[in-house]
C-alpha cells in the first residue's frame, strides 16, 4: 500500500510499480501519488490506474495524498477528484489554526514560547480528526511523522487525544496506516485505535519499485501491538 509513481515523485511508472507487485506474487497494489489543489492531472491519473486494472490480476487502489492545511481538516486537495478510491491525509506540514506552518518555524516558536507544545500537538489532532469528515475513504498517513521534525516525539502526545482521534476515526469509518517508510506511529499511539477496531493498514510509503511489499518495521509493529501493553 502507498506506493508512488511518476505522476508525483515517485522514480517508476505504475506499469513498473505493478511489474514489481507482480514478481513478489502480491494480491493488491495500492497507488498512491502527491496532490495539490492546482494539481491538474488526478483525471489522467484515475484514467490510467483503471486502464491498467485490465492488464493485471492484482487489485489496484487509485489514492491521492494531500497535506493537511489547518484546524478545520482542510486537505490541499483540488476539485476534481472523481475515481479516487483514497484519500491520504498527511501531516507534511504543521496544520496550524493559521495555516499550513514549516516545521522549522514551528520549532522555533516552541523554543522561543511563542508556542506551547500541547497546543501544536492539539492542532495536528484536531485537524487530522476533521479531515476524516469526507465522504472518501480517508486513511492517515504515516501518523505523527512530523513530531520529531518539531522537537516532540509521540510521547509527548496525551493519551486522551489518541482516545478522540481514534474515537473519529471510527465512528467516520476511516482508517489509520503504519509507515515502513516514516517508521511511524509506534505500537504504543496505535493501542486506542486497535482497542476500537479501527482498521490498521501497512503502508511502504515505496517512492522505487525496489520497495515495494517490504515490511519490516510494520511487522514489528504488529507484533508488538499484538502483546498485551508493557
Ligand atoms: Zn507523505
Ligand atoms: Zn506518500
Amino acid at each position: 500500500m502507498h506506493v508512488h509513481s511518476t505522476f508525483s515523485d515517485g522514480a517508476d511508472r505504475i506499469e513498473d510499480n505493478i511489474a514489481e507487485a507482480e514478481a513478489l506474487g502480491l494480491t493488491a497494489l495500492g497507488c498512491v501519488d502527491h496532490v495539490r489543489v492546482d494539481t491538474d492531472w488526478v483525471p489522467d491519473y484515475v484514467a490510467a490506474v483503471n486502464r491498467l486494472r485490465g492488464s493485471t490480476r492484482i487489485e489496484l487502489r487509485c489514492g491521492i495524498e494531500a497535506k493537511l492545511l489547518d484546524t478545520t481538516g482542510a486537505l490541499d486537495l483540488p476539485d476534481d477528484i472523481d475515481g479516487v478510491d483514497a484519500i491520504y491525509a498527511a501531516d507534511h506540514q504543521v496544520p496550524l489554526d493559521s495555516g499550513p506552518t514549516h516545521p522549522r518555524e514551528v520549532k522555533e516558536r516552541i523554543a522561543s514560547g511563542d508556542l506551547q507544545a500541547s497546543d501544536v500537538i492539539d492542532a495536528i489532532l484536531t485537524s487530522t480528526a476533521r479531515s476524516l469528515e469526507r465522504p472518501q475513504r480517508v486513511v492517515i498517513a504515516h501518523f505523527l511523522s512530523i513530531l520529531p521534525k518539531i522537537g516532540l516525539t509521540e510521547a509527548d502526545v496525551p493519551v486522551s487525544g489518541l482516545e478522540m482521534l481514534a474515537q473519529a476515526t471510527k465512528r467516520t469509518g476511516q482508517e489509520i496506516e503504519i509507515s515502513e517508510r516514516w517508521r511511524c506511529p509506534s505500537a504504543p499511539t496505535l493501542r486506542p485505535f486497535k482497542a476500537l477496531g479501527v482498521p490498521i493498514v501497512l503502508s511502504t510509503d515505496s517512492h522505487k519499485r525496489g520497495t515495494i511489499g517490504r515490511y519490516e518495521h510494520c511487522l514489528a509493529v504488529l507484533r508488538e501491538l499484538a502483546a498485551p501493553p508493557a
